[in-house]
């Protein structure tokens, strides 16, 4: 077992994606060097690095995405691939040179709070401390493989989304899309331009955001790069947008109705009119996650392109059987079957007293589960970056991270200062925020009629009710009071 030797406290970042790279970056920024990030990949980037399907981009706006403190002057369009970002993650490590603290290709298996600290597993066999456990694995990172008939009998190539495989080549081949959420948009146009034929099973028709995505001239990169308060002012106002979007989930009202009424112009604009009620979607817009697209609807026009809203019955040797009796022959199946949201990264973490993530967050009360999104009851010093209720589908996920990154930093403080050795959520302060969400997603989108991944089993859906604004504010400094302290 090796030990920290030096008397700041230590901190162990789980995932090395952009939640927990921002939590790394500010550590150095502020000096505080006595930490590690795990990573169980090869490379940093989290889902940039693993999403790499045709078409795969951000749906927040390049200026908008990315660290506050690391502007980029010349983003190649309004909305980025996500190559175009992995690449300017892989950037900004190298620039804070995060290899140093990186442990790759290193899983974090089991964290035990022990004698007043965090003992960190890996499947190395490592055991290390930490006075501090930051899980940043992120709320998508588990894979949902789906349970149909006979999908181990399929003699073609199979991925799924969150598992492209690179060298295989589509070109010419025909192919299924199972999924219709925003992997399998994203995917159809690039697939509908190459495949020979392309079959998407549609099980739930989403709403379609139309939202151009244009190239940025040099012209327009230029004149960002020599006045970076142009960068500065863009990101305001995507930033802005983005809250009109967000807002519009929270209440009925105008915003509301002007999404709602751009969907379905966006739909109204296919011709065929079969073709426009097989996609037309039987909840309101924004109930599931709002999907971005310039050209899903063109590719659904193609002609080389088959919409299937018949039920999958099972796979087969040579394709998908659906519920008409239909063989649909395929040479490749993409699975955008999403994830299992909020699984952690870590299978086992322990607090003191027999409590564990397990204990309070899969089989406890659904109203004292979690903390203002950011800690757990019972597990002292365990924070978690985009947490469950926080704001995933009201604020960009880089604001999410860097408001619970500057929440850390501010208890960091206090341990600094030997003021306190430990802090764990009371139960008492779960339970008052559990049930404050309860009764707030009256008039949300959320809650009229669909069946979406936010709800994961719950009966409140694991967002945030509130403004961003609120967010900021609740989680603007530590509420001590709420805290079982050390
Ligand atoms: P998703 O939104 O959960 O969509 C999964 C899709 O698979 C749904 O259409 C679902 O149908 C379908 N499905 C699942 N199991 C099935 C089965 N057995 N048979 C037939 N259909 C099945 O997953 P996702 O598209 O990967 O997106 C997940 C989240 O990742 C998004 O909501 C978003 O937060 C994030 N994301 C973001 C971006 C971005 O641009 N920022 C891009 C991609 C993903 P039902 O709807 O009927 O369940």
């Amino acid at each position: 077992m090796s030990t920290q030797t030096s008397n700041s406290p230590s901190i162990a970042i789980i995932g090395a994606g952009m939640s927990g790279m921002l939590m790394a970056i500010k550590l150095i920024r502020a000096g505080k060097t006595n930490f590690t990030l795990f990573e169980k990949a090869k490379k940093i980037g989290g889902v940039w690095r693993e999403n790499r399907y045709p078409g795969v981009a951000c749906d927040v706006a390049s200026f908008s995405y990315c660290y506050a403190f690391e502007p980029k002057s010349d983003w190649t369009r309004r909305f980025s691939g996500g190559a175009e970002i992995q690449a300017y993650f892989e950037h900004v490590a190298k620039k804070y040179n995060l290899e140093k603290y990186l442990k790759a290709e290193t899983l974090v298996t089991d964290a035990t709070f022990t004698d007043g600290e965090w003992v960190v597993t890996t499947d190395k066999g490592d055991t290390q401390r930490f006075t501090l456990l930051v899980d940043a694995t992120g709320p998508l990172n588990n894979k949902i493989y789906p349970k149909i008939d006979g999908i181990d009998s399929f003699d073609g190539k199979m991925v799924h989304t969150a598992d492209w495989d690179d060298n295989y080549d589509y070109a010419g081949k025909r192919v299924g899309i199972i999924g219709s959420g925003s992997s399998g948009v994203q995917a159809t146009w690039p697939i509908a331009q190459k495949a020979s034929h392309l079959t998407t099973f549609i099980r739930t028709p989403q709403w379609i955001m139309p939202t151009p995505n244009p190239h940025y001239s040099e012209f327009q990169k230029m004149l960002k790069r020599q006045f970076p308060f142009l960068g500065w002012i863009t990101r305001k106002f995507y930033d802005w947008i983005g809250e009109q979007f967000g807002r519009a989930a929270l209440n009925d009202g105008w915003r509301r109705k002007g999404v709602a009424k751009w969907c379905e112009s966006n739909l109204n604009s296919i011709k065929d009119e079969a073709l426009r009620e097989k996609l037309r979607p039987d909840h309101q817009a924004m109930c599931k996650r709002m999907i971005v697209s310039e050209n899903y609807y063109d590719a659904m026009q193609q002609d080389n392109v088959h919409v299937e809203r018949n039920d999958i019955t099972g796979i087969e040797k040579n394709g998908v059987r659906t519920a008409d009796g239909q063989l649909h022959e395929l040479d490749m199946i993409v699975l955008a079957t999403g994830f299992h949201p909020n699984t952690w990264g870590v299978e086992s973490i322990h607090g003191p007293n027999g409590v564990s993530l397990d204990s309070v967050w899969n089989k406890g009360e659904e109203k004292s589960r979690n903390y203002h999104s950011i800690g757990v009851p019972g597990l002292p010093n365990f924070f978690v970056l985009i947490g469950p209720n926080s704001p995933i589908t009201n604020l960009s996920l880089i604001d999410i991270a860097d408001i619970g990154v500057d929440y850390v930093l501010k208890c960091l403080e206090k341990f600094d200062n030997g003021e306190i050795s430990t802090m764990a959520p009371k139960a008492s302060a779960a339970t008052a925020f559990g049930e404050s969400l309860m009764t707030s997603f009256d008039d949300t989108i959320w809650v009229t009629g669909c069946s979406s991944w936010y709800f994961d089993g719950s009966t409140v859906p694991q967002t945030w009710p509130w403004a961003p604004s609120h967010f900021r504010e609740t989680l603007k400094e530590p509420r001590w009071d709420d805290y079982e302290i050390t």
